[in-house]
């Protein structure tokens, strides 16, 4: 903290025109934060404290100080000038506190101040916003107050940050550091010490000081948490309590941000305006997460689809049809006659064909068939053992050699079939 009264970084002569009041007006304020009477009276202001409430104020107990109009120029006798009384009064201060302290009158001094500002933002449907956890910090600003050079009825006001900063006038505005009130000493955490290193070296030796004067404002740092069903989200604040507004929620699904908050159906808290129906169920879920039908070209809950391993189309999972050949799950548009397309296109092999040799070893019953087609496709492996009258398909999952469907086509131009598992080892000729 290095501030000075008297350096190149003093106010501009418009800032600091803005920022004058009387030193009547001024002493009398600075009087009342310390429980000093006062009382003015033809230009003359009668500063007294009751010495038994106040017994480490030394004496005088009573000054009288000349704070306008011709007083000023023609001090009468036992008056003091301005620049005395005004130290007077801030050895008071000094003895007391350390500094006057004050805060901006229109700031809010705790959370349920501005917690209704906050919920009232948001509109969470079926549920409540509420707060988790508010930190309030308090920041003090310095307002350092002279005596005007060209006016002695007046006083300038000069402001910093605690690293010694000018405040801009922005930040003057918006927290309404020029407009306070007496801060209650039991009504801060800023105690002796504090208060002593940041008024350091405020230029208190300057013929012209009257008063340091610490604007104690607040931060508010925290999170409104929104609560529907089971689940909840939040967004996080931290900003002074006197501009702090809600901050929109963001959307983790959509990116998006808003007020207005709804819950989809698996649970998600999500931007209510980005929630559509699924055209097959009713289910509530967020458009951009719907997913048109291939077959149908209903947008759909993507819970409700599936992908054909085959043509990759996605489709409710209500409209795939099942191959009668290998079993799988497929868009009816791969499909002819029944059977999938993977399973029509096998390409054919031979008896030596690693997996068939592995297979016949297994199921000695395949040893008679004289053709075979082989191929895998869509995450299965099907292998095809053609017979004058009739044909046996084995299918199992790409990767594993232990088929899981079994089914037989009979005569020229019979369907498929699945075999029931009971009957496997009498078509494959094996004991179980
Ligand atoms: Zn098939």
């Amino acid at each position: 903290m290095n501030v000075s009264t008297s350096t190149a970084n003093d106010p501009t002569p418009a800032e600091s025109a803005a920022h004058r009041e009387s030193l009547a007006a001024f002493l009398t304020f600075v009087a009342d934060t310390i429980g000093v009477a006062h009382h003015l009276e033809g230009g003359l202001l009668n500063l007294e404290f009751d010495h038994r409430q106040h017994p480490a104020w030394p004496k005088p107990y009573h000054v009288k100080v000349a704070v306008a109009g011709s007083a000023l120029h023609d001090p009468p006798r036992r008056a003091v000038a301005g620049i005395e009384g005004a130290r007077w009064l801030w050895n008071l201060v000094d003895i007391e506190h350390g500094a006057v302290l004050v805060r901006p009158a229109r700031q809010p001094e705790s959370v349920h101040e501005f917690s209704n500002r906050l919920f009232d933002a948001y509109q969470v449907e079926d549920g409540q916003a509420q707060l988790a956890g508010c930190r309030l910090t308090e920041v003090p600003f310095l307002q350092v107050t002279q005596l005007s050079v060209t006016n002695p009825a007046q006083v300038e006001h000069a402001y910093y940050d605690a690293s010694g900063e000018h405040v801009s006038e922005s930040t003057l505005a918006n927290l309404h550091l020029a407009d306070v009130v007496p801060l209650d000493v039991q009504a801060t955490s800023m105690g002796r010490k504090r208060i002593a290193s940041v008024i350091e070296n405020a230029a208190l030796e300057d013929d012209r000081f009257i008063a340091v004067t610490l604007v104690v404002a607040k931060r508010a740092e925290g999170a409104v948490q929104f609560g529907i069903g089971e689940q909840c989200a939040r967004t996080s604040f931290d900003d002074w309590t006197t501009t702090l507004v809600a901050p929109p929620f963001r959307c983790a699904a959509t990116g998006s941000e808003t007020f207005h908050l709804a819950a989809i159906d698996d649970g998600r808290i999500v931007a209510a305006d980005a929630i559509e129906r699924c055209e097959e169920s009713g289910a509530r879920v967020l458009d951009c997460e719907r997913i048109t039908c291939a077959v149908t070209g209903k947008k759909v809950d993507p819970r409700l689809i599936t992908t054909c391993p085959q043509s990759g189309d996605k489709l409710l999972t209500s409209e795939t049809a099942t191959c009668a050949a290998c079993g799988q799950a497929v868009s009816p548009k791969v499909l002819g006659g029944g059977v999938c397309e993977a399973c029509r296109r096998l390409p054919s092999v031979d008896q030596s064909n690693t997996l068939v040799a592995r297979l016949i070893e297994r199921y000695p019953a395949l040893g008679r068939y004289r053709k075979f087609q082989a191929g895998e496709a869509g995450g299965l492996v099907r292998v095809v053992a053609i017979g004058w009258w009739r044909r046996l398909q084995l299918t199992m999952p790409t990767g594993s050699d232990s088929p899981t469907q079994l089914a037989i086509r009979q005569g020229l131009v019979g369907r498929w079939e699945q075999v029931p598992t009971s009957e496997w080892s009498m078509q494959l000729g094996y004991s179980n």
